[in-house]
């Protein structure tokens, strides 16, 4: 019988309010996959209280933690400094702790990269971003990162869709434009990487984006962020066009198997953690 220390590791999440109960469920089912005696803990925190949330975790000697809206900005102001892509983003989703100090880090684009990273190399590649929020800007940063040589960001609303364009026009080795999404949008035959990272087609797997699907051809690699369902309405036109495809469950889970490596250095069965998720999720 493994003989262990009373003391677990710890871990967990900032939060408010939000659905966090799929991450809690893919992490523990990754440290009992690997029979780790660590916990992951989620903690609703009131914005006012994320500074003494920080010192709590310093003080009980946390591996680290995640945070989620409305915390991954506001956060920063109490972490000891931040990772490359973090700091160009300006948003943090994952805390570790190296040397004594909390490091910031953010996981969303990462994990998305690394998805992506099964199917094709972005480097030099064109790619067509749906969306400016925070999961657009995440996956825009490492993209452009990553090598892709041009990223066209189509967004409804241009407040939101110019400062991001600007930021990796700016900022990253990659060139940006911003397109306003004002009416049925062609994807332009050279682009490579069509990204879908807005909210459409959460909770409602027939939602469409208003584009023109013909405009999807063999060799793109067409994703998705949506991870309820993950089957999403522009994935399934994508796969009929002849694209390939990728899903927005492998982003969150490869986000889970990053923030293992982070804090406990170990590389992770990722199996594991998507059957938790697809547990969760009910399909
Ligand atoms: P935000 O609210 O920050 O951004 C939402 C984006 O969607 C905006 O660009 C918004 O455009 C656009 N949008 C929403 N509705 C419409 C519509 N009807 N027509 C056109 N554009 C629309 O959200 P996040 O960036 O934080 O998250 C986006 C999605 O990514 C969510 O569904 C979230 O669940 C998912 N996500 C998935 C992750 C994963 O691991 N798979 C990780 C993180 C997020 P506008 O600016 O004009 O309002």
């Amino acid at each position: 019988m493994v003989q262990r220390s009373f003391r677990a590791e710890l871990v967990g999440s900032f939060s408010q309010g939000s659905a966090t109960n799929p991450t809690v469920a893919m992490i523990e089912a990754a440290f009992a996959h690997h029979d780790l005696n660590w916990r992951y803990i989620n903690c609703e925190v009131q914005p006012q209280d994320l500074g003494d949330a920080v010192r709590g975790a310093r003080a009980m000697g946390w591996r680290g933690f995640n945070c989620s809206i409305p915390h991954k900005v506001s956060v920063i102001e109490h972490l000891d400094g931040l990772g490359e892509s973090a700091a160009i983003m300006g948003a943090v989703n994952c805390a570790v702790a190296r040397d004594g100090k909390f490091i910031g880090e953010n996981t969303d684009g990462k994990g998305f990269l690394k998805s992506l990273r099964e199917v094709v190399d972005p480097a030099g590649k064109q790619v067509v971003m749906f969306g400016a929020g925070g999961a657009a800007r995440a996956i825009g940063v490492e993209l452009a990162l990553a090598g892709a040589r041009s990223i066209t960001v189509v967004n409804r609303s241009p407040s939101r869709g110019a400062p991001l364009a600007e930021l990796l026009d700016s900022r990253t080795p990659a060139t940006a434009s911003l397109v306003t999404w004002d009416r049925t949008y062609a994807v332009p035959p050279e682009a490579g990487i069509i990204v879908n990272a807005t909210s459409i087609g959460l909770g409602n797997g027939n939602q469409p984006l208003d584009i023109d699907v013909a405009s999807l051809r063999p060799g793109m690699v067409v994703c998705d962020v949506i991870v309820d369902p993950p089957d999403t309405r522009f994935l399934r036109d994508a796969r009929a066009q002849g694209c390939t495809v990728v899903d927005g469950l492998g982003m969150l889970v490869n986000q889970g198997v990053i923030s293992v490596k982070y804090w406990a250095g170990i590389d992770v069965d990722p199996e594991s953690m998507r059957k938790a998720l697809v547990q969760v999720f009910g399909r």
